[in-house]
């Protein structure tokens, strides 16, 4: 296996935190805690204006301060279906005409003069109430209220939520429905938001092929693709193309060439661990990525290189599936929560009661697939890291340290819970 170099940055955080666990030759296996440190440290927010349509804006985060460019509501407004009034000493009125939403006639009431009015609809200049309908009695053209009412009640005053010129969302304000209804009830069809990163996945090995097409002897179905894909949909970054390489270091260079240039992120899946035909760290090297880190010990997911080039993050994850979602979880989840600016960058982490036995094997610190539920975590067979079977049915990892060496039923544990 071709050896990565470690960067400047890189030994000094080794130096500085003493975090590392082994030293061969160059490449340095680090501890999952500092290799978190060094996603945080190493993944910025992006700080890109985009426009995007209304529609498509959903969870994102407003580049610029929205101002109203209208008073809303932009007319007077009734509240009510009832009775638009000219409040007079009486309890009676004079009924005068009718008016619904979307009318647009103005109708001049003297004092003592009602019109019948419907929600939403413009009320006349000259009325100054408006009597909910269960509350009146109707005969013919004469209503009578049950009760006097307070002027300007069941109005809503034009510019009542916002005025025309005034802040209408402050910026970085995330778009949820209820912000996009908002601006949509504005009138507001494009923003400027930030931009969130364009990702590509890569995957590498000669022996995947596509559902659909025939299983040859020797060959699996590829499914590392569609699963990072979607799980990149799961947290709302949906600018993701996916790319297909052999084990071959010419196509393999060229590849990553292209997409490291064109892309915020790009992951890449297998081919980084040390085999004669895993040419992803040769590439990652002549290509001049700047290795962060490059294996860490836990399990699954020891073979996981992070580095950068100007401003491209990349991550090679592990081949085996499980090993792959597993890093994309703890390191690339990191990674997008900050490119993204969002507050929560780790996944929640709680502690709950072991409701299974566990003894592990060796002592990398490990993850494992596991079901959560109300403050009871069951730890799931089936923890290979080739295997999705148990991580399909899991919803959180429970996490065994590197000095804990087997879970009893009833010990409390530490639980990672994911984002399903
Ligand atoms: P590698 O990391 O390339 O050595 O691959 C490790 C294991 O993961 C091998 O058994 C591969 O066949 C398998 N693998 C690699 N990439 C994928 C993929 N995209 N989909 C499914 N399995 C994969
Ligand atoms: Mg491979």
């Amino acid at each position: 296996m071709h050896l990565l170099k470690i960067s400047k940055q890189r030994i000094s955080v080794i130096k500085t935190k003493s975090l590392y666990l082994q030293i061969h030759n160059e490449i340095i296996m680090i501890g999952i805690l500092e290799a978190i440190q060094l996603v945080k440290e190493n993944s910025k927010p992006l700080l890109i204006e985009t426009t995007k349509p209304i529609e498509k804006s959903g969870s994102y985060k407003l580049y610029k301060d929205v101002f109203s460019p209208i008073n809303m509501p932009p007319f007077r407004q009734s509240a009510m279906d009832g009775y638009a009034l000219y409040l007079h000493d009486s309890l009676s009125y004079n009924l005068v005409g009718e008016i619904k939403a979307g009318d647009s006639h103005q109708p001049i009431l003297k004092k003592g003069e009602a019109v019948r009015i419907f929600t939403g609809a413009p009320i006349p200049d000259t009325a100054n109430a408006v009597m909910m309908q269960e509350k009146v009695l109707v005969k013919g053209s004469q209503i009578t209220l049950e009760s006097q009412i307070n002027i300007n009640h069941n109005i809503r005053p034009i510019g009542e939520q916002v005025k025309k010129g005034e802040l209408a969302l402050k910026k970085e304000t995330k778009l949820t429905p209820a912000a996009i209804g908002y601006l949509c009830s504005l009138g507001i069809n494009n923003v400027s938001v930030f931009k969130k990163p364009n990702i590509a996945i890569v995957t590498t090995g000669n022996e995947l092929v596509e559902a659909g097409e025939a299983l040859d002897y020797g060959k699996i179905y590829e499914s590392n693709s569609k699963m990072l894909q979607n799980a990149l949909y799961n947290l709302k970054c949906y600018d993701v193309s996916i790319h297909k390489v052999e084990d071959d270091y010419d196509k393999t260079l060229s590849k990553l060439n292209e997409v490291i240039n064109e892309n915020d992120l790009v992951i890449i899946s297998g081919g980084i661990s040390v085999g004669d035909y895993d040419f992803v760290g040769k590439a990652l090297e002549e290509l001049k990525v700047e290795a962060l880190f490059y294996k860490v010990k836990q399990k699954p997911g020891k073979p996981l290189f992070f580095g950068e080039k100007n401003d491209s993050l990349v991550f090679a994850l592990p081949g085996n599936p499980a090993a792959a979602l597993t890093c994309f979880y703890i390191y690339v989840y990191i990674a997008l929560q900050k490119m993204m600016d969002n507050p929560d960058v780790e996944l929640p982490r709680i502690k709950a009661k072991s409701a299974s036995k566990f003894i592990k094997n060796g002592d990398r610190p490990q993850f494992l697939k596991a079901i959560y539920n109300d403050g009871e975590v069951s730890v799931l067979e089936g923890q290979s890291s080739a295997m999705l079977q148990t991580f399909a049915i899991s919803n959180a990892f429970v996490y065994m340290s590197e000095d804990l060496s087997n879970i009893e039923i009833g010990d409390t544990v530490e639980v990672v819970l994911l984002p399903v």
